[in-house]
């Protein structure tokens, strides 16, 4: 009999058209001979809505039922997704989905899921939380304040003055795909950009700007952490901000990236340390900054990286020779794996 695998897509976040898109991707790549698929978009609201179920690979143009599509009225509750021996890959990015939360609940379901574990994804989604993990494994990051209690901002501001230079990047704790962050270029325009921040979280990060070639390496694994050889995202952007991410497609990726060996070597090494260390299950992809004179920062790891065919994580696999369909049915391995273990 076929596994049932059940999508989750949309989500609470910001970023719920990234998650779409990935979704999407994934109803393509499925084994069908292995699997068969159950998706349910979830609502800005929250809402669960059973959409489409598939037993074979989808005709080529089939979209996944979303805002405009769906029917409004079709809401479930959100524990009608149970299915005994179903596995879960939520396909969400950003709050309410890479955060802890999603993970949380499946576990009440107990139901095996695809991807990190409340901790992996909770601690990774703050990103000044995720700070702290990585400093207590020596993991080299850019200089940074954190602004914690929106009622110091004056002192915050001073803190940077003191510590950083400009230009600065102000961002919300938690968040993704560029939202709510903004390029700082000098001290006049702070106030601003914390406010804008502030729209998305009330913990905020303002870090040291850096002038860096952005290179990122995808893990997978439980306690058995693999990492790929680094890809590059080449920008044709100063900031790589949510428009050039997903509407202009100003991105090219040079797979694997042109860096020298021992860099190469020292970067995997670090992506496993610090996906040790925030307690990694399933994936992840670690960012990275390479400066000119070779200082390497790690940016941030995301825990449920972009997920569609053309995405960097799915891509660095490929190169490694682990194809799209392969690599769905490793993490849901691991979900079966991780999900053993705690039961
Ligand atoms: P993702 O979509 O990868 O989850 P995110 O919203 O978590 O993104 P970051 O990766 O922290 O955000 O920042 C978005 C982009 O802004 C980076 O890819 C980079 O182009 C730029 N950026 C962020 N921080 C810095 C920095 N300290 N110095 C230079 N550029 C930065
Ligand atoms: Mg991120
Ligand atoms: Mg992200
Ligand atoms: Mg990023």
């Amino acid at each position: 009999t076929k596994k049932v695998l059940v999508l989750l897509y949309g989500g609470r976040s910001a970023e719920r058209e990234v998650s779409v898109l990935s979704a999407e991707s994934v109803i393509f790549a499925v084994n069908y001979d292995k699997f068969s698929v159950k998706t349910f978009f979830i609502t800005q609201t929250g809402d669960f809505i059973k959409t489409q179920t598939f037993d074979e690979t989808p005709k080529a143009g089939t979209k996944l039922m979303t805002n405009g599509t769906i029917d409004a009225s079709a809401i479930v509750s959100p524990a009608s997704i149970y299915e005994k021996d179903a596995v879960v890959f939520p396909v969400l990015h950003g709050p309410m989905g890479e955060d802890g939360s999603i993970q949380g609940f499946l576990e009440i379901l107990k139901m095996p899921y695809v991807g990190p574990s409340i901790t992996s994804a909770s601690v990774t989604m703050d990103k000044i939380m995720a700070k702290h993990v990585f400093e207590s494994v020596d993991v080299p990051q850019v200089p940074y304040v954190a602004l914690t209690d929106l009622t110091q901002i004056d002192e915050k501001i001073s803190e940077v003055a003191d510590k950083l230079s400009y230009p600065v990047f102000v961002k919300p704790a938690n968040m993704g795909s560029s939202v709510g962050i903004s390029k700082v270029s000098d001290a006049s325009q702070l106030r601003d950009a914390i406010t804008e921040a502030k729209k998305y979280d009330n913990r905020i990060l303002i870090e040291q700007g850096v002038n860096a070639r952005e290179i990122e390496v995808a893990v997978l694994g439980n306690s058995d952490v693999k990492t790929t050889l680094a890809g590059e995202v080449v920008k044709a952007v100063e900031f790589y901000d949510y428009q050039s991410k997903y509407i202009d497609n100003q991105i090219t990726m040079a797979i694997p990236a042109e860096i020298p060996d021992d860099i190469m070597t020292k970067m995997r090494e670090i992506a496993a340390r610090a996906y040790r260390a925030v307690a990694g299950v399933g994936m992840s992809r670690c960012d990275f900054f390479l400066t000119e004179d070779h200082q390497l920062y790690l940016n941030e790891i995301n825990a449920i990286p972009g997920f569609t065919e053309f995405s960097m994580y799915p891509l660095l696999w490929e190169n490694m020779g682990l194809s799209y369909p392969d690599l769905i049915e490793s993490l849901v391995d691991l979900a079966i794996e991780a999900f053993d273990i705690r039961e």
